[in-house]
């Protein structure tokens, strides 16, 4: 069968794509409601794509939304979640951001995946594999202060999933690149190159 990677940013009104609390509580009631089954994403990497129709719910950007509202919404619903998150946003982005303390309590409890570390679009910045190294190494480490333990999974931001990023991605032992080109992961789709789902249609 097939699994559907959704992508939210803010749970709120702020930059891209934004999602009110009201539509995402709606959204994991649908899913429940449908009977679909949520995955960790480690779930994905150890087993593989499911023979029946599952989902993964994803939030970029480490906003502050996600702790203070998506949290305790998905806590209510019992679901899991992956955070992607950056370690160092420039401050013109789609903040506030969560703390390095909010992103440490979270990781307690759901999963964590890494977004860049100054969330730098592959693509448009024209980066090298040594440049995404670079950002990647400085995730890592800042991660490593912050007491967070990512997956292996690296979320490319704007989800530009260039030849640099997948060089890079593999050089540093992540299993799983997930990017916003549009589609649903089944048993044919490299994990190098997950598509997503940025909206939940209705
Ligand atoms: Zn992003």
């Amino acid at each position: 069968m097939s699994v559907a990677i959704y992508i939210y940013h803010d749970i709120g009104s702020r930059g891209h794509r934004p999602c009110s609390p009201e539509r995402f509580s709606e959204d994991l009631e649908n899913i429940r409601r449908a009977g679909l089954d949520i995955l960790s994403f480690q779930t994905l990497l150890t087993h593989g794509v499911p023979d029946h129709e599952a989902v993964i719910l994803t939030l970029d950007d480490g906003l502050s939304s996600h702790f203070e509202v998506a949290a305790p919404i998905l806590d209510a619903f019992r679901m899991p979640a992956v955070f992607c998150v950056s370690t160092a946003p420039p401050p013109t982005a789609s903040g506030p951001y969560m703390t390095p303390e909010q992103v440490r309590q979270l990781g307690e409890r759901y999963e964590i995946a890494g977004h860049g570390h100054r969330h730098t679009p592959a693509a448009t910045a024209k980066l090298s594999k040594e440049d995404v190294l670079a950002d990647m190494t400085a995730m890592r480490e800042t991660f490593a202060r912050w007491g967070v333990h990512p997956i292996d999974v690296f979320v490319p931001p704007q989800g530009q999933n260039t030849q640099a990023v997948s060089e890079a991605a593999q050089l540093m032992g992540f299993k799983a690149i997930r990017t916003t080109q549009h589609g649903r992961v089944d048993a044919g789709t490299d994990f190098m190159n997950l598509p997503g789902i940025e909206g939940i249609p209705r």
